[in-house]
């Protein structure tokens, strides 16, 4: 399969492999296109035995901004459409990143927009560059917000209440005290950092490697981590059939995007 909205890259020597977003005019909005390739890639290097740990970025100006709202992008029209759309291509593909058997690395620079966020969120590890900001501002646009519910597992409930409540962005710094990143750098230092962690994780034992992530991922899960998502997944798709949400969609679809969410998001400047 050949890539056009991302850029796959084996360092074979090193055991890395690197998945990188790259829609740089479109500030790497995630249309179906991109996940599907995203997916394609990924299970590439799940797949190649010389590959033991996978970056994943962003090109240009920041990592992204999120799915694709312009008013080209098809997306369903009708209630069913949606749900299976969102089953296929935000959930299981998230949870398919979620579960690769090797260790991924996010690697995070300028903004980290709402799906962004859910899918650095499901990898192992995120190290942000100084100028990273996180937001999920989705909710502004009438739903509960994220396709996934991730949130309340890395940052804690009253953060996350608050985040989801109000859509504010929080920067890099905050960030990594409150445990959404692992560790942030200066800009110029990023590439560099991610490629000692990549290295340092790419000498150890796979197999083992494998086995903690599972053991990680599984004792998240005995937690409810799994199917708090289910749970959570059900509510967004709900959130989908609002007058709240056919308002503030609705208005994204009509004309300039930009206009829509500067309107949007004037009062809460
Ligand atoms: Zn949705």
């Amino acid at each position: 399969m050949d890539f056009n909205t991302i850029i796959y890259k084996e360092l074979v020597n090193e055991g890395i492999a690197e998945i990188i977003m790259n829609r740089p005019k479109k500030r790497n909005a995630i249309n179906k296109e991109m996940i599907v390739e995203m997916s394609a890639a990924f299970k590439r290097a799940e797949e190649s035995e010389d590959i033991k740990v996978i970056i994943f970025s962003g090109a240009g100006p920041c990592f992204s901004a999120g799915h694709d709202l312009s008013p080209n992008e098809e997306y369903p029209d009708t209630c069913d459409e949606r749900i299976a759309f969102e089953r296929k291509y935000y959930f299981d593909e998230s949870m398919y990143i979620r579960n690769i058997r090797k260790p991924i690395i996010s690697k995070v620079h300028s903004h980290c927009i709402a799906a962004a966020l859910a899918l650095a969120s499901v990898t192992d590890i995120v190290i942000a560059s100084e100028d990273a900001i996180f937001s999920e501002p989705v909710v502004r646009m009438g739903a509960n917000s994220q396709e996934l519910m991730f949130l309340p597992w890395l940052i804690g409930e009253k953060k996350t209440k608050e985040l989801l409540f109000t859509g504010d962005a929080i920067k890099a710094d905050e960030a990594v005290q409150l445990g959404l990143v692992n560790k942030v750098v200066p800009v110029e230092q990023l590439d560099d950092a991610v490629m000692e962690m990549a290295s340092k994780i790419a000498q150890m034992p796979p197999l083992a490697i494998s086995l903690v992530k599972e053991s990680v991922n599984n004792t998240m899960d005995i937690m409810g981590y799994t199917n708090s998502m289910k749970m959570h997944f059900a509510s967004h798709l709900l959130s989908h059939t609002t007058n709240e949400i056919a308002e503030g969609m609705g208005k994204s679809k009509r004309g300039n995007l930009k206009e829509f969410f500067d309107r949007r998001d004037q009062k809460f400047v």
